[in-house]
């Protein structure tokens, strides 16, 4: 049976490109008859808000979205993310690194999907663990798994590239796990078969298929999905003026009516659907 998810963080309230989001996943459930699950990305540390988590379900709900069973939370499972990072530190695949932004900024020689791509500077220099990000040292563990694809249901077999994104970080300074680790543990935990996210994601799925490998996690399909954009090609930003979910809820707007626009591609003026960033599919 086809599970899906929408995961939101609640960094900020919900804006239209979310809605999209939560009916591209919802409806694809519902039309093969499957789950679709609501979880809440709540381990960013001081930008997590928990008075958020019950004004999505209410946004959820304003659209007409039903989810299947209790609402998930990403801040019961650390215990799940510090193991599975220990076990990839045991397989001598993860290094602290203490580099800043800036100094990542400075010595990267590539851009990548996401800017600048780390280009391994503490992947031979045993930095201090003491409080340190941890990288996954992707060459290796791509030399331990051999080659790998996956399949995106709009972009066809992939090829695993993971090397897009450099040396990832897993274990953040400032939060438990990165996103590539908390998502990727947390879809096999929820047992979900389908990974709907925007197209902005791409190739995070790279990482996360050889994460799947490494820990021995089940491989759903994906579907990245299009981005809501503004008129200068711009993602729909949470930190922008347009109104939220919550403020149309709150306003009387009709919740159902907007759902069934997204899904038939009818946006408000100045808003479209971007098949692609960052050139990928
Ligand atoms: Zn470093």
């Amino acid at each position: 049976m086809i599970v899906t998810r929408f995961a939101p963080s609640p960094n900020g309230p919900l804006h239209l490109g979310h809605a999209y989001a939560a009916v591209v996943a919802h409806d694809l459930a519902r039309a093969r008859g499957g789950r679709f699950l609501l979880r809440i990305e709540d381990i960013d540390g001081e930008r997590s808000r928990a008075e958020l988590a019950g004004e999505f379900e209410a946004d959820l709900g304003w659209l007409g979205l039903a989810w299947d069973g209790p609402t998930l939370h990403q801040s019961d499972r650390l215990a799940a993310y510090a193991q599975a990072a220990q076990r990839l530190k045991a397989m001598g695949l993860l290094y602290p690194c203490q580099c800043t932004r800036a100094e990542v900024a400075e010595a990267a020689t590539q851009m990548g999907p996401d800017g600048p791509v780390y280009p391994g500077t503490c992947r031979h220099r045993r930095a201090d663990p003491t409080g340190a990000a941890w990288r996954l040292d992707v060459a290796k563990a791509l030399a331990l798994t051999g080659p790998l694809s996956w399949t995106d249901e709009l972009a066809g077999e992939q090829e695993t590239r993971p090397g897009l994104l450099g040396d990832v970080v897993l274990l953040r300074k400032d939060a438990p796990a990165s996103y590539h680790l908390a998502a990727t543990l947390d879809d096999a935990a929820d047992g979900i078969t389908l990974v709907t996210r925007g197209a902005d994601l791409f190739a995070a799925s790279h990482v996360h298929r050889l994460l799947q490998a490494l820990l021995g996690l089940p491989v759903p399909t994906w579907h990245h999905h299009g981005l809501l954009v503004e008129p200068d090609g711009k993602k729909l930003a949470k930190r922008r003026n347009a109104p939220s979910l919550a403020d149309r809820r709150r306003a009387g707007q009709d919740g159902p009516a907007l759902a069934d626009a997204l899904r038939a591609h009818r946006f408000p003026a100045g808003i479209s659907l971007a098949s692609s960033l960052h050139g990928e599919p």
